[in-house]
């Protein structure tokens, strides 16, 4: 049977960047349906649980928004289910950890509140174009095919599918093909920290040679990446990556899942034979699939070069401030690398033209498919970035609608103003140093 819903504001995608979109546009009052194909929402965030939101401090102060309401809620719930901390890698400056299954909680009742239909374990297809606009969504779900008419389409699907098929041209990773490696993480507990971390190295780089040498890991895991999880005695390691994955393509997606697997007991055997620390530690939390850092990056108004970054360019429509660095990972033979993009105790901000399609008329996007050039993609990707691009296009959603404007004559002006009002800070000509407390104060 054929099913037909509408709606003012289609998001198609429930990680971090379809949930900032979601909620923003639910909470200006539109009628929002998100459409998730898995069954929880968190998208990377919820297929590396625990993973760290990461560049939500530039220069020590909170870049306010939607990132700033849900850490609080996590923060000041008791007892606490979340914690800012410093990151143990160079260059990054402060992170929030939090209890994965509370963080996920806490987002799905934000968007309960705000009065979003989600729809889980919801395929969105391909669009249905009426000239320059998306007239509708073709989904699936199980019950079979399911019709979603809609104002204002957007696209937080990371992959960028549906985009790409009403006809926005798009790179795939770097441009030439070479995407970033993918990662399957998981947790140990029941590790003593004092033992494990009793050294300063995150990358634990003398016990990776070990094993590596002993033929014991695999030789892609030179920087073991092992952090303080949330709950005392649990270590998240963000280590298994591999490369040359393409991750719109599902069955590479399958057997990389699979092979991560592989390599993810692999090295939770050596941690427990050969780490001081994990000797009584076992597994948890691994992955139910591998998280994917970069696939398609959309065409938009603008690209965001990583020249303009480096010079810690304040765009008049800077959505978001971010001082992340080029947090490149594999991509084709390259290693990890965090070098820092700006000065130390500078920052840039993300331009709303980048989450803007040059043709389709009623199409925004946010999160990791944004508009950027590879290294400064390798920057702007954190997810309190994406939960703020989402915040954005949320909003711009609701105003082109409200105005029946196409999105490419949107005012970015009153975006920007809206997004201020949302507490979001350091944009609209205001400087994060004199709009936001540091850290601590
Ligand atoms: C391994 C790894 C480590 C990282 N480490 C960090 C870190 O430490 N700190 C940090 O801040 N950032 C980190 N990042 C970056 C960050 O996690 C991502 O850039 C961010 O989560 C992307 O969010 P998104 O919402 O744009 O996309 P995604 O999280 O990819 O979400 C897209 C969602 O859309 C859904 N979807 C896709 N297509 C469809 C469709 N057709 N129909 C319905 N649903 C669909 C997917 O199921 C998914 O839930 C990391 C990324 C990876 C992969």
């Amino acid at each position: 049977m054929q099913r037909t819903l509408s709606t003012d504001v289609l998001v198609v995608g429930g990680g971090t960047a379809g949930f900032g979109a979601a909620y923003a546009a639910a909470s200006r009052g539109a009628r929002v349906r998100l459409i998730e194909g898995t069954s929880k929402i968190g998208g990377v965030m919820a297929f590396c649980p625990g993973m760290p939101w990461g560049g939500g401090f530039p220069i020590g102060r909170s870049i306010g928004g939607v990132f700033d309401t849900l850490t609080s809620r996590l923060c000041t719930a008791q007892p606490p289910l979340a914690e800012i901390r410093p990151s143990t890698l160079e260059n990054f400056g402060a992170e929030v950890i939090y209890d994965h299954e509370a963080a996920v909680f806490a987002m799905f009742q934000m968007l309960e509140d705000a009065g979003v239909e989600v729809h889980l374990g919801t395929f969105a297809g391909a669009p249905v174009m009426d000239g320059a606009r998306i007239a509708a969504v073709e989904c699936y779900d199980r019950t079979g095919p399911l019709t979603i008419v809609a104002a204002m389409v957007i696209d937080c699907s990371g992959d960028g599918d549906i985009s790409a098929k009403a006809g926005v041209p798009f790179a795939l990773g770097d441009g030439h093909g070479n995407m970033m490696g993918v990662t399957l993480s998981f947790s140990m507990l029941n590790a003593r920290w004092d033992a494990v971390f009793a050294h300063d190295d995150p990358y634990f780089t003398q016990e990776a040679e070990r094993g590596i040498a002993e033929g014991r890991l695999h030789p892609d895991l030179a920087k073991l990446y092992l952090m303080r999880g949330f709950h005392r005695d649990t270590v998240f390691c963000n280590s298994v990556h591999i490369r040359g994955v393409d991750g719109t393509d599902p069955q590479q997606v399958a057997r990389a899942t699979q092979e991560g697997r592989r390599r993810c007991h692999q090295l939770a055997r050596f941690l427990i034979d050969s780490v001081p620390g994990f000797e009584h530690a076992r597994m948890s939390e691994l992955g139910p699939t591998i998280g994917v850092r970069e696939t398609r990056k959309l065409e938009a108004m603008h690209r965001i070069l990583a020249r303009d970054l480096a010079a810690a360019m304040k765009f008049a429509d800077g959505i978001v401030c971010c001082d992340n660095p080029i947090d490149d990972v594999m991509r084709s033979d390259s290693a990890m690398t965090h070098e820092a993009i700006v000065a130390e105790g500078s920052y840039y901000t993300i331009p709303f033209r980048a989450l803007v399609p040059r043709a389709v008329e009623n199409l925004l996007f946010a999160g990791r498919l944004v508009c950027a050039d590879p290294a400064a993609f390798a920057s702007v990707r954190g997810m309190p970035q994406c939960m703020a691009m989402g915040e954005a296009v949320g909003i711009a959603a609701t105003l082109a609608q409200a105005k029946g404007l196409a999105v490419q004559a949107l005012d970015p002006a009153e975006i920007v103003a809206a997004l201020a009002a949302r507490g979001v800070r350091g944009i609209g000509g205001h400087a994060l140093a004199d709009h936001a407390p540091a850290l601590g104060a």
